[in-house]
């Protein structure tokens, strides 16, 4: 009954406390998924019977190296390099690399466990992980980055391939970091292995679409949300925070679907822009130039930019979309939130919202879309990739972009029935955590102890 399965769950907690210490990221994380899985071990007692949870929080492998390289001064600098190899029960590894200084353990294996579950939901045949360096590419110059990305892909490189693991980009890590990683495994190699990395560009085995999918998905996800619930985009007030790859696009597909978007932010700030943000001017600052966000008033006089990030959620909205990092929205800015009248959240970014944020929106009936499905766009075009690479072909812009917003509609379909099947109806949280864990628990049964 409930009781024993609450019971179990708390058991396996209280061991990954144990055996993790100081790892709060990832204690939030598990902590979130194993909540929702309650209602699930109370009606299939299976699950705990083959052990999945004390199996399903052990990474399979963890990788930890030195990563070395020579500054533009000729200075030997050392960075850290990970990769979390959590699951394969349905795939091979898959998942982003972060590069960033706050990449630790913790961080890396809360993002891995995501993974799991996450590309579980998206329907392709992909398991999960995570990586990244504490390096920061901020203020490096190509040169820089290019050595970096050298060393770092000189030992990744024994651990990955085509059918072991496959690493993409994450926050720090674009289209020039992968192009850098791409060529030195293939140096290494001696032989073109396209399905190694995804997100390369379009010349070299990448895909249509993979740079708009996470942030294209998350709207589309939220547009599910709300045609469910008689909404639309049309004519609302949308904050998005970041200036990223995922904000950009979010705010793109956003203004095609007929919303104003009033704001974004970077690591420094946000700005307001009541007439709507100007997406041309924020591609150029951020993806051509390299520049802060604060620039954007200087060409559009009428917007204000704010030093601060925690602030551009009081900017009164009816939908927000989290598209920055972890736990930038705490329990204070949910209640304001919920307070200025929000109608949806959705997370575009890993794990936006904190525990108590998330119960903020639950408790207020806000729609919520939890990352690991609304920003499942990204990893699934990810996996159309390596699909188009195994063929040797590749698909249509639009193509791609129709086989996205299926994912998108599938994943809420499938997490909105199982949230319903296990008495909580509404509750994306406990729907898309449930749908995602079935498929990778019933293959790791199938496939015995290991
Ligand atoms: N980093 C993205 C995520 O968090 C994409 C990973 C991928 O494409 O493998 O899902």
């Amino acid at each position: 009954g409930l009781q024993a399965a609450r019971e179990y769950v708390d058991t396996v907690f209280e061991t990954v406390k144990k055996r993790n210490p100081h790892e709060s990221e990832f204690h939030q994380a598990v902590k979130e998924i194993f909540d929702s899985l309650v209602p699930i071990f109370a009606k299939q007692p299976k699950y705990m019977e083959h052990g999945i949870l004390e199996r399903i929080v052990e990474p399979e492998r963890v990788i930890s190296f030195r990563v070395p390289w020579v500054d533009d001064q000729g200075k030997v600098q050392v960075n850290r390099g990970f990769r979390v190899q959590f699951n394969s029960a349905i795939g091979p590894y898959k998942g982003g690399l972060r590069f960033h200084p706050s990449v630790n353990a913790s961080i890396i294996k809360f993002l891995g466990f995501e993974q799991i579950f996450k590309n579980s939901l998206t329907g392709q045949p992909i398991g999960g992980g995570k990586g990244g360096s504490d390096f920061d590419p901020k203020g490096k110059s190509d040169g820089e980055v290019m050595r970096f990305t050298q060393s770092f892909m000189t030992e990744l490189c024994k651990h990955i391939g085509p059918d072991v693991d496959v690493p993409a980009g994450d926050i720090g890590v674009g289209a020039r970091e992968i192009g850098f990683m791409f060529g030195q495994y293939k140096k290494i190699r001696g032989g073109f292995e396209a399905g190694v990395l995804t997100g390369k560009g379009l010349g070299y085995g990448g895909s249509l679409a993979r740079t708009e999918a996470t942030g294209y998905g998350t709207v589309y996800f939220v547009q599910e949300m709300l045609q469910d619930n008689g909404l639309s985009f049309d004519g609302k007030t949308v904050v998005v925070s970041g200036s990223g790859n995922v904000s950009i696009y979010a705010i793109e597909k956003a203004h095609q679907l007929g919303a104003k978007v009033v704001a974004c932010s970077d690591s420094n700030g946000y700005v307001y822009d009541k007439n709507g943000i100007n997406l041309d001017t924020v591609k150029r600052l951020k993806e051509v130039e390299k520049k802060r966000i604060s620039e954007y008033v200087k060409e559009h006089p009428d917007a204000q930019y704010v030093e601060g990030c925690g602030g551009i959620w009081s900017i009164p909205c009816d939908i927000a979309l989290p598209c920055a990092t972890q736990n930038e929205i705490d329990e204070a800015s949910a209640q304001t939130l919920v307070k200025n009248g929000v109608k949806a959240i959705g997370e575009g970014a890993n794990m936006p919202s904190t525990l108590e944020a998330i119960d903020v929106f639950l408790n207020n009936g806000v729609l919520f879309g939890p990352a690991k499905a609304a920003n499942a766009g990204g990893v699934a075009v990810s996996a159309l990739e390596m699909s188009q690479n195994s063929m040797r072909l590749s698909w249509t812009f639009e193509e791609v972009d129709a086989k996205l917003h299926d994912i998108m509609k599938n994943i809420y379909r499938n997490s909105i029935k199982a949230a319903d099947e296990y008495g909580h109806p509404g509750n994306l949280v406990v729907g898309a955590n449930i749908a995602g864990f079935v498929k990778v628990a019933d293959a790791m049964i199938a496939q015995g102890v290991i």
